[in-house]
This record gives C-alpha cells, sequence and structure tokens, in this order.
C-alpha cells in the first residue's frame, strides 16, 4: 500500500504555544526515529537564526530559508517528517507543495499565526487550514483579563494600533499582545458602497 502521509497545522495568536507545540512534535518524530527536518522563514530573527526558539526559550534546531523555492531545494531526499514554522510568512506556493508532501506519503506539520493584527487571515494560512488533516487551534491567555485569548493585539507606543498604521513605523516602539475577544481593540472601516 501507498505511505500515508498528512499535513497538520497549528495555530493560533501570537504566545498561544505554537512553537512549543512544534517543537513537541518534532521531538516526537525524532523519538520515533524518523528523519525530521525542521525549516523556518529567514525573515523572522527572533532570538535565534537557526533555531525555532519558543517565548521560554525551549529551542530547537532549522533551517532558515528565504522562500518556498529554498524549502523545496534544502529538503533531503529521506525525509519523513517536515516541519515549519511561522508558515504565515510564506507566500501561498507553500500550500501546493505542503499538499504534495503530504500526497507523497510525507507527515508535514506546519505552525502559524492564523490572524493578523486585523484579525484577517494572515499569507496562506485559510488555505492552509482548509487544505490540512488536522488543525490544531491554540489560545493563549489574554494580557489584559486572564481569560483565553484567540488575538494579537499590535500595540504602537504604547496605545492599541490602529487599521491603517504603517506596517513599519520606524522609530516608534512596538509590540503584540494577545488579547482575548472583549480586550481585542480594532475599529474596522466601513466598506465604501
Ligand atoms: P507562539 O509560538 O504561539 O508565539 P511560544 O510557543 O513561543 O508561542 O510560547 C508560548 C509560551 O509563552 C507559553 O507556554 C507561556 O509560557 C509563554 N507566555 C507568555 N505570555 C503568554 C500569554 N499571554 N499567554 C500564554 N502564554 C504566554
Ligand atoms: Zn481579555
Amino acid at each position: 500500500m501507498k505511505k500515508l502521509g498528512q499535513l497538520t497545522l497549528v495555530c493560533g495568536s501570537m504566545y498561544a504555544g505554537k512553537s512549543e507545540e512544534l517543537i513537541r512534535l518534532a521531538r516526537r518524530a525524532l523519538y520515533a526515529k524518523k528523519k525530521v527536518q525542521v525549516f523556518k522563514p529567514a525573515i523572522d530573527t527572533r532570538y535565534d537564526e537557526q533555531h525555532v526558539v519558543t517565548h521560554m526559550g525551549v529551542q530547537h534546531e532549522a533551517v532558515p530559508v528565504k522562500g518556498v523555492r529554498e524549502l523545496c531545494k534544502a529538503l533531503k531526499p529521506d525525509t519523513e517528517v517536515v516541519c515549519v514554522e511561522e508558515v504565515q510568512f510564506f507566500d501561498k506556493s507553500i500550500v501546493e507543495v505542503l499538499i504534495e508532501l503530504a500526497d507523497k506519503g510525507m507527515e508535514v506539520i506546519c505552525a502559524g499565526l492564523d490572524q493578523d493584527f486585523r484579525r484577517q487571515p494572515f499569507g496562506p494560512m485559510a488555505e492552509l487550514m482548509a487544505a490540512a488533516d488536522q488543525v490544531v487551534k491554540l489560545r493563549a491567555i489574554c494580557v489584559q483579563c486572564g481569560r483565553p485569548a484567540s488575538h494579537t493585539q499590535r500595540i504602537i507606543e504604547g496605545k492599541p494600533a490602529k487599521w491603517d498604521d504603517p506596517i513599519v513605523l520606524i522609530g516608534a516602539t512596538e509590540s503584540y499582545e494577545a488579547r482575548c475577544r472583549a480586550c481585542y481593540q480594532m475599529k474596522k472601516p466601513k466598506k465604501k458602497a
């Protein structure tokens, strides 16, 4: 019988534990003596370039790749488990590539932010959710009220960012917080008729 692959997507807001879950699954595969490769986008320079690092500082080796093409080139022929961290930063062509790998019998595990700070589907995430065999959606804890948080609040100079604030604000201090539905602050502009 043909090898049965699968596509698992771990998603949620910032601080939800996506990297922890990805590392946990990668380690389990290693204990099972599977050949594992972990990739991350080269633009994610959070903490360390050659590793996936969680907010608590747990880390695992990862190969930084500039895009989907570089990821495909770096894939070894005997790899059985492919893990992709911060998958929301890849372009949409990642969806077809990951489906193809799973169809070929590989175990594909990817993790990423399902929503951007405006609560819109982040890059390829909506399509990946549709294509996945298994979706693991995690929640963080709201920093305002302590309840489960599904959203990522962007903060600029201590205040909630507005819908139209530029993606890169030069010189401004910027951060992100996990917030629940009740504490998340963002006014969506009305659609013009
Ligand atoms: P993600 O990859 O989803 O951003 P990480 O796996 O890197 O998250 O980190 C998750 C860890 O961050 C949690 O286990 C917890 O120890 C810590 N943490 C810090 N702030 C929060 C928060 N607001 N809610 C939940 N966990 C938090
Ligand atoms: Zn809250």
